[in-house]
């Protein structure tokens, strides 16, 4: 109730997590920018501080406004309330909290309700009915030579098969799903998806389009960008060690146990430092694959 409010009232969208592992797996997981944490000061495992922290690793501009139950002189003399952070005492109002987030947010346009966001870049190619390429764009060749492929010319791509640039089975099943239903059903097809290179996380979409004679027309729009420190990890060059890790081809997040989690946090806790890096497996996580599922049964 409280989160509605303060959309109704701000025109920011609100994102709700009941720690800090799941804010953080919140702001990791959502599309767009996230640009304000409200957090409670004490919270078992993880204090407001600690979470703050943490956000701002991958967020250095992260405002934020802490809350607490506790006076905020005791809070400061325990030194769980960082410098130019303000503070709200529990109980409080909305309106002082709505002033708030208003105050911290002034000069940043909320996030457009509906529109999808103006692509940064377009990438284009086109597959025939036997999925060879058949054209790509300028924009496509320069993009895949500056990633991974130095040297790519368009001579070299054109005619051959669209999976030679897909890694790992399970993510080509997805694209042969995803064309098959847009040649039989002549339909536009989205799916969201990340191609990360070490210092930058980029968020993208792919729109598959049926053209004459089962052809295809596939655009990668960029729609954000994020830089990051860079993540030793992802890189082509850095020297791996014989064990394998899934990470997934759609959302880049890595297999840890049960769970799937952004490279960044098991990089900042430890991981992968000590002999080094892992090889990737590249797959898809069930997150991705029930998205394009309901992407293929036309549900939203
Ligand atoms: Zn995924």
């Amino acid at each position: 109730m409280l989160a509605e409010a303060v959309e109704d009232l701000t025109g920011h969208e609100v994102l709700l997590a009941e720690s800090g592992a799941a804010a953080i797996e919140a702001c990791a997981s959502h599309p767009g920018g996230v640009e304000l944490l409200v957090t409670d000061v004490m919270m078992p495992e993880m204090n407001g501080l600690e979470l703050l922290e943490r956000l701002r690793q991958t967020r250095p501009g992260l405002e934020a406004i802490f809350v607490s139950g506790l006076t905020e002189q005791n809070l400061k003399r325990e030194g769980l309330l960082p410098e130019n952070v303000p503070f709200l005492h529990k109980p409080f109002d909305l309106d002082a909290l709505t002033a708030l987030v208003s105050e911290r947010l002034a000069g940043r346009s909320p996030a457009p309700a509906e529109a999808s966001p103006k692509p940064l870049a377009t990438y284009r190619y086109q597959l025939d009915a036997d999925d060879r390429i058949v054209f790509v764009s300028d924009a496509w060749l320069a993009f895949a030579v500056q990633n991974d492929a130095p040297g790519l010319t368009r001579e070299a791509v054109l005619g051959r098969p669209i999976w030679d640039f897909i890694t790992g089975p399970s993510t080509r099943q997805i694209y042969e799903h995803l064309h098959e239903e847009t040649r039989a059903r002549q339909r536009v097809l989205t799916v969201p998806f990340r191609c990360d290179s070490p210092d930058r996380r980029r968020f993208m979409e792919l729109e598959l389009r049926s053209l004459p004679d089962g052809f295809i027309q596939a655009d990668s729009r960029l729609l954000r960008e994020e830089q990051r420190s860079p993540v030793d990890a992802l890189r082509v060059s850095v020297e791996r060690t014989d064990e394998f890790v899934d990470t997934c081809s759609l959302c880049r997040r890595v297999r840890e146990d049960h769970d799937w989690a952004e490279i960044e946090d098991l990089v900042l806790r430890g991981l992968f430092h000590e002999p080094g890096p892992p090889q990737f497996t590249h797959t898809t996580c069930p997150d991705c694959e029930e998205r394009v599922r309901d992407t293929l049964a036309g549900r939203e």
